[in-house]
């Protein structure tokens, strides 16, 4: 297996024929990498849990790069990750808070959709559908694709939380095409990249890292255990 890129929390190798397997990383990051730390077993449930809800979208026709699992990993179509991550937001949490000064709990119905600038340099910053066409990274067409495939997902994920008295509050995705041109749903679903709450308001997700600082594997386990049961 060829290594081809390593991201914070993912490796992902070439294993020939259009495909690529993703190794999950025990390493996590917040704050643009601000804040550092490794947690045994973390990219073990990153991994399952990912799986499980590529699974599940793949399930409900929702066209996603994931293949099949393997061990600490699974297989994927190789794509080409388009520059833009799509946040969908069903509670007001985060930088939405912080930027537009709205209510921490507030609640969008229709869930409220974000772009931001896939830059590391930058700090992944808001960009809008003006700046996403001037600049190249997606045409008006590809953008209405790529909202309705997010929203729909995010409803998908979210009655499926619901299932099991937890509350979706917020995810980004990220899109890209496979070789033979097709649009798809890419990266991973897991707790470092959606926000979920208990009924009772507790955080299942890497929050707890981003506000403690302390070791998320037992609290994603624990999330782990929920989804699959
Ligand atoms: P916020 O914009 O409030 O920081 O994040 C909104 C949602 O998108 C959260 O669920 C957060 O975990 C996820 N998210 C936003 N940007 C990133 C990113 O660069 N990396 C990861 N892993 N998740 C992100």
């Amino acid at each position: 297996m060829k290594l081809i890129y390593e991201g914070k929390s993912k490796k992902v190798y070439d294993i020939g024929d259009g495909k690529v397997f993703l190794e999950f990383k025990d390493e996590v990051t917040a704050f643009n990498a601000q804040f550092k730390a490794e947690f045994k077993g973390k990219g073990y449930y990153c991994f399952k849990i990912s799986s499980l809800l590529f699974k599940l979208l793949k399930d409900n026709g929702i066209p996603t790069h994931f293949i099949e699992e393997d061990t600490n990993g699974f297989k994927a179509y190789m794509v080409r990750i388009i520059p833009v991550e799509v946040v969908v937001r069903n509670i007001a949490t985060g930088s939405i808070v912080k930027r537009l000064g709205i209510n921490k709990g507030y609640e969008f119905n229709p869930p409220l959709v974000e772009y931001f600038y896939k830059s590391d340099e930058l700090g992944d910053p808001l960009v809008c559908k003006s700046h996403i066409i001037r600049f190249g990274w997606m045409r008006e067409e590809e953008i209405d694709r790529v909202e309705s495939l997010a929203l729909e997902a995010t409803y998908i994920l979210t009655d499926f939380f619901s299932k099991k008295s937890l509350k979706l509050v917020d995810i980004k995705y990220e899109f890209g095409y496979t070789e033979d041109g097709r649009l798809v749903i890419a990266d991973e679903i897991s707790p470092d990249t959606f926000r979920v709450w208990t009924s009772e308001g507790e955080s299942l997700d890497k929050d707890v890292f981003r506000n403690t600082q302390r070791d998320i594997t037992e609290v994603y386990k624990r999330l782990h255990e929920i989804l699959s049961s």
